[in-house]
C-alpha cells in the first residue's frame, strides 16, 4: 500500500526497488554498513518531496535521507529491517538562482559539490567548500554533516556557508527559509538546527549559499618539517606573513606519502628524499611572497625542505598525493579511523600521546596521521600491523578508539571533528557529550520528529 502510494508521487522514473539495483545505495562508502531498504525514492521536487515524506508519516515509515553517499559513519545507510524508504535527492539537481551582485546562489540539495564550485566559477565568483569526494558527494549531504574540507582555515566548514535552508519537516510541511539576507535576528536562526543533524530533523531540500570573490591566483607549496609541532609553528609564522591568504594547510606523514607513493599511479614525491611530516599549503598571495615567507622560515630552521609549485599541473600533482592518502591506506589491509579535534596549538602534543599510547598496547600498528592542522583536524588512522588478521585487528576497534578519544579529551577535542556521529559513533556522543547536552539535543528532536520516523538510529 505505502509502495504503490509513494511511487505515484515520483513517478516511474522515481523509484528503486529491485534488491540488486538498491546495492549501491544500501552500501556504505567504505562497505563498513549495508541495510535494507523497501524502496528508494528519488522525487525531484519540493512537493514531491513533501508528499513522499506526509505519506511515510501516515504509514509511520522511517525514512533515510541519502545524498552522494559518501559520508564515512553509516548515517545514510538504512538499519537491516528492509522496512526503511531511503529517500534520494539525486534528481533535484537545478541551480535555482544565482546572484553574482548579491554574492549568492540558491541551489536544490541534490547538486554535488563540484558542480556548485563550477557554478561559482562561471559567475566569476568561488564556492569555498572543498573535499576529496566533491565530485558525488551532495550540498544537500554536506550542510546535513556540516563538511568541513581543506578550506575551512580561512572560509570556515559548511555551515558558514549558508544564507538560507528550505527544509521539508517530519510531518511534510515546509520550512521555506531560502533568505540571502547578511543580518536576521529575526527569532531562533532555525537553520542551524538542521545543519550537522544528519537528517534527524528533517530532509534540506534547497539552500542559498553565500559566495566569495574570485582569487586572483592561488598558489601551492609542500613544505618538508621534522615534527607535527613544526607544522603548527609553520602555520603560525605563515599566517604572520601571508595574513588571510593562507587557504588550506595539510599535514602529511612520511607514512601517509610512502603509501600513497607505493600505492597511487603518477604519484611522486616532490623532494629528493623522505622526510618525517610535510605540509601541503594553498595561499592567495603571489608565488613570491610564498618563497618569501618560506625562506624566512628556512633561515630560521623551522623547516627542512620546500617546493612551490609552477603551474596548475604541478599544484595539482601536489594535491593528488593528499587527495589519495585514503585509497592508498585501503591498500595496506583493515584501519581505524578517528576523525578528531584538539585546538590547534595543541596538534603535535597530541599525535604524540596518541601515538606512542595506541602502540603502548599494540606494537606493530601503523599511525597514518594527517589532515586539517590549521583547523585542528587530524585524521588520525591506525592501519593494521603488517602481517597478522585483519579481523582480529578490526576486534580492537572499541579498544583502540577508548584510547584515542580518551587522548583527545585530555587535549579539551571533540571525537568527531566533520564525518558526523551516523551510527558509527553514537556511543561516544553519550560519553562524551554532558547530560545536560544530551537531553537538549533529544528535546530538539522529540519536539521536531515526534513519531521518531526521521533517520532512525542515527545520531542520538
Ligand atoms: P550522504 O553520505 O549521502 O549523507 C550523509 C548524512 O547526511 C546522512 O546522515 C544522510 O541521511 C544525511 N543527508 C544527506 N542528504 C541530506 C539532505 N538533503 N537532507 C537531510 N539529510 C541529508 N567530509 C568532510 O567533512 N571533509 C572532508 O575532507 C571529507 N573528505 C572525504 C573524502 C572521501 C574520499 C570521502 C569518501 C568522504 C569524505 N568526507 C569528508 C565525508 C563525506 O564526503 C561528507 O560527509 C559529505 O558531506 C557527505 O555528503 P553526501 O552527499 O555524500 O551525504
Amino acid at each position: 500500500m505505502i509502495v504503490s502510494e509513494l511511487k505515484s508521487v515520483v513517478g516511474a522514473k522515481g523509484w528503486i526497488d529491485d534488491p540488486v539495483e538498491l546495492q549501491p545505495y544500501v552500501t556504505e562508502w567504505r562497505g563498513r554498513y549495508q541495510g535494507q531498504a523497501r524502496l528508494l525514492v528519488a522525487p525531484k521536487s519540493t512537493d514531491e518531496v513533501a508528499a513522499v515524506v506526509r505519506v511515510c508519516a501516515n504509514h509511520g515509515v522511517a525514512i533515510v535521507p541519502q545524498g552522494g553517499n559518501t559520508g564515512l559513519c553509516g548515517g545514510a545507510i538504512p538499519d537491516s529491517s528492509g522496512t526503511q524508504v531511503i529517500v534520494a535527492l539525486r534528481r533535484m539537481q537545478q541551480i535555482r538562482k544565482m546572484s553574482a551582485d548579491d554574492y549568492s546562489m540558491t541551489v536544490d540539495a541534490g547538486c554535488t559539490l563540484a558542480q556548485l564550485q563550477k557554478a561559482a566559477v562561471d559567475a566569476n565568483r568561488f564556492f569555498p567548500l572543498s573535499l576529496a569526494a566533491e565530485g558525488s558527494c551532495q550540498i544537500g549531504g554536506n550542510l546535513s554533516t556540516n563538511a568541513g574540507g581543506v578550506n575551512v582555515l580561512r572560509y570556515g566548514t559548511a555551515r558558514t556557508q549558508v544564507l538560507g535552508l528550505e527544509v521539508v519537516l517530519p510531518d511534510g510541511e515546509v520550512i521555506d527559509g531560502l533568505r540571502s539576507l547578511r543580518k536576521d535576528t529575526a527569532g531562533y536562526d532555525l537553520k542551524q538546527l538542521f545543519i550537522g543533524s544528519e537528517g534527524t530533523l528533517g530532509i534540506i531540500t534547497a539552500a542559498c549559499l553565500r559566495l566569495q570573490p574570485a582569487p586572483k591566483e592561488t598558489n601551492t607549496a609542500m613544505v618538508a618539517i621534522d615534527s607535527p609541532d613544526a607544522a603548527v609553528q609553520l602555520l603560525s609564522a605563515m599566517r604572520e606573513a601571508l595574513g588571510d591568504s593562507l587557504l588550506a594547510f595539510e599535514l602529511i606523514s612520511e607514512r601517509a606519502m610512502r603509501y600513497v607513493l607505493r600505492h597511487i599511479p603518477d604519484t611522486r614525491n616532490p623532494f629528493e628524499k623522505e622526510y618525517p611530516w610535510c605540509v601541503l599549503l594553498d595561499c592567495t598571495t603571489s608565488e613570491g611572497a610564498i618563497e618569501q615567507a618560506l625562506h624566512d622560515t628556512l633561515e630560521n630552521g623551522l623547516i627542512l625542505d620546500a617546493v612551490v609549485a609552477k603551474n596548475s599541473a604541478q599544484a595539482q600533482s601536489l594535491w593528488h598525493v593528499r587527495h589519495s592518502i585514503s585509497a592508498a591506506q585501503k591498500q595496506e589491509g583493515s584501519s581505524l579511523k578517528h576523525d578528531i579535534s584538539v585546538p590547534v596549538g595543541s596538534v603535535g602534543r597530541f599525535i604524540e600521546a596518541a601515538e606512542s599510547a595506541v602502540l603502548a598496547h599494540n606494537p606493530g600498528a601503523r599511525i597514518v596521521a594527517f589532515g586539517h592542522v590549521g583547523d585542528g583536524n587530524i585524521h588520525f588512522n591506525v592501519s593494521q600491523p603488517a602481517t597478522g588478521s585483519a579481523d582480529d585487528f578490526l576486534l580492537k576497534r572499541e579498544a583502540i578508539a577508548d584510547v584515542v578519544y580518551g587522548i583527545v579529551a585530555e587535549f579539551d577535542g571533540s571525537f568527531s571533528a566533520e564525518h558526523g556521529i551516523g551510527q558509527a559513533r553514537r556511543q561516544y556522543l553519550d560519553k562524551y557529550r554532558s547530560a545536560t547536552e544530551l537531553k537538549t539535543m533529544r528535546a530538539i528532536k522529540a519536539a521536531l520528529d515526534p513519531r521518531g520516523i526521521m533517520n532512525p538510529g542515527k545520531v542520538l
